[in-house]
């Protein structure tokens, strides 16, 4: 039995990555990391402290001044670099699939084809925009010729969370190298592996050294000392509302351009009319890919009345097939959540949802995978008879493989509950009837909104949240605007 990797422990990247080379903290501190699957310690973190990030940022700036290597690569140069670099992680994507699998827990070959596979189409798809991105001549003025120019917005802060460390980072790296920013990354202090090798790697494929530091550390340390220094002119945060709202005060303090992709609670909508197969498939993808650590998970599932039963029974049909699994094994689907805290947070969510009265109907349990029950498992869960309203686990992001279902009367109650929360990250319908997807894909107030489909991503499709999900949008053309100053000239002709 491929009951864990064979090798935990070797060639990790444990180290910060500054101005091209990797280094000890100063910091003076080292936090364990811990395969999930197992609850081994394969190596411990040196941390970063504000001087390592200020070090980091000081490279950043010199790279932007007239002369430095990277102020002498033009367009063509950056994009040479990023597709490079997609060639680069296409045949080391075993071995950076393994540090993603190391780090979250997710299985390998989700790692290899979903988390690396993304990964190398971000970066071919913002190599494009490299050698895209154009200003504009305006119309003829007597007297005046006007046109705009866009130019890099400057050094980059850049913040990550540990569900997708490979893929969150790369949404921002290579948009901002595409524009001739130079980036800090602080990935979370679970899951540096994978951006860490990427860093290495980019600079292998000719990124000047500075143009890209990874900054690993703790939030309160490395990531408010990135977020507060003056070097830094925008700032790319994803991670939890609770800190993203921190993260924009700090933000606006000196005026830096912020771009935050936060927490959801996203409706997934079923209607009488759906195909009730594929739906009950759509849901288990909804929200147990991944865990559940999804920040677009499908949590809330929202019913139609007269299907609720029908409907039930092939959910629950799927949800029995999902079971547990060591991430390292080539059928596993379902790997541990990411961390001891993480798991009893998501059964804490259990508790509550029993106690305040929702209806348990599958999992609710830690797995048993292993013969010394070790491991960070969690059975999939489903809650029947959720009340919007009022249940903690139909309000609050739990980020695991909890489903909350929600009776709604029709077409328009569905509309009406889906938006009755602080969030709007994104959202689902499954329908035969294609009037009716639009008007619930219109009306639902979400950043992405699939129709008869679940928790799919395009790098030419931009992603980000209404309301309490978040400022602005990555991915797509629309990213470039996020790297990118406008300015506008005017030359006197008179
Ligand atoms: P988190 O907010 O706890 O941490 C996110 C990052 O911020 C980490 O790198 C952390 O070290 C850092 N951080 C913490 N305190 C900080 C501070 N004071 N200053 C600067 N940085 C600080 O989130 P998490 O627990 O890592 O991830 C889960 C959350 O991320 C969920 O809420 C989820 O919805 C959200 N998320 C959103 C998206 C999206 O695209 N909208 C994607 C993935 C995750
Ligand atoms: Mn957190």
């Amino acid at each position: 039995m491929a009951d864990s990797a064979p090798d935990l422990t070797s060639n990790l990247p444990l180290r910060p990555f500054i101005d091209g080379k990797p280094v000890d903290g100063t910091s003076g501190r080292t936090s364990p990391l811990v395969f999930p699957g197992n609850e081994q310690e394969i190596g411990r973190l040196s941390e970063c402290s504000a001087a390592d990030v200020d070090a980091a940022v000081r490279a950043a700036r010199r790279e932007l001044e007239p002369g430095s290597a990277w102020s002498k690569m033009g367009p063509n140069d950056r994009q040479r670099i990023l597709y490079r670099i997609a060639e680069a992680l296409r045949s080391r994507a075993d071995e950076v699939a393994r540090l993603e699998t190391l780090n979250t827990g997710k299985p390998l070959a989700e790692a290899k084809f979903v988390d690396v596979g993304e990964a190398i189409n971000v970066f071919e798809y913002f190599a494009g925009w490299a050698t895209k991105v154009t200003g504009e001549t305006l119309p003829d003025r007597p007297g005046a010729f006007l046109y705009t120019r866009r130019e890099p917005v400057g050094v980059v802060g850049a913040i990550t969370p540990w569900n997708f460390p490979l893929d969150l980072a790369v949404w921002k790296v290579a948009p901002a190298i595409a524009a001739g920013c130079c980036i800090v990354l602080k990935p979370a202090s679970l899951t540096p592996f994978s951006i860490l090798k990427v860093a290495e790697i980019a600079l292998e494929c000719g990124l000047p050294p500075g143009v890209f530091s990874v900054v690993p550390g703790s939030g309160s340390v490395a990531g408010a000392a990135l977020i507060t220094h003056p070097g830094v002119d925008k700032v790319a945060f994803t991670g939890s509302t609770e800190i993203g709202k921190w993260v924009a005060k700090e933000c606006a303090e000196h005026v830096k351009r912020c771009t935050l992709e936060l927490g959801g609670k996203s409706p997934n909508v079923v209607l009488a009319d759906a195909d009730l197969d594929a739906a009950a498939r759509g849901a288990t993808v909804g929200i147990f890919y991944n865990k559940g650590e999804v920040c677009a998970a499908g949590s809330r599932l929202l019913v139609e009345d007269s299907v609720h039963d029908a409907f039930m029974e092939k959910l629950l049909a799927r949800t029995a097939k999902m079971v547990p699994q060591d991430p390292f094994h080539p059928k596993s689907r379902l790997g541990p959540v990411v961390s001891k805290g993480q798991m009893e947070s998501v059964l804490g969510y259990v508790e509550k949802g029993k106690a305040e009265g929702a209806k348990l109907v599958a999992g609710g349990t830690r797995a048993k995978v292993r013969e010394d029950g070790k491991g960070y498992y969690v059975n999939p869960t489903v809650f029947d008879e959720v009340d919007n309203d009022r249940h903690s686990i139909a309000r609050e992001e739990i980020f695991g493989p909890v489903l909350s279902v929600i009776r709604v009367k029709d077409e328009a109650d569905a509309v009406a509950v889906g938006n009755r929360t602080m969030y709007g990250l994104a959202a689902a319908v499954w329908t035969r009837d294609i009037k009716k997807g639009l008007r619930v894909a219109h009306g639902l107030k979400g950043g992405t909104v699939w129709i008869n489909s679940y928790n799919m991503y395009d790098p030419a499709l931009p992603f980000g949240g209404y309301k309490a999900s978040g400022w602005g949008r990555e991915l797509g053309s629309v990213a470039m605007d996020a790297y990118t100053e406008v300015k506008s000239v005017w030359v006197d002709l008179a």
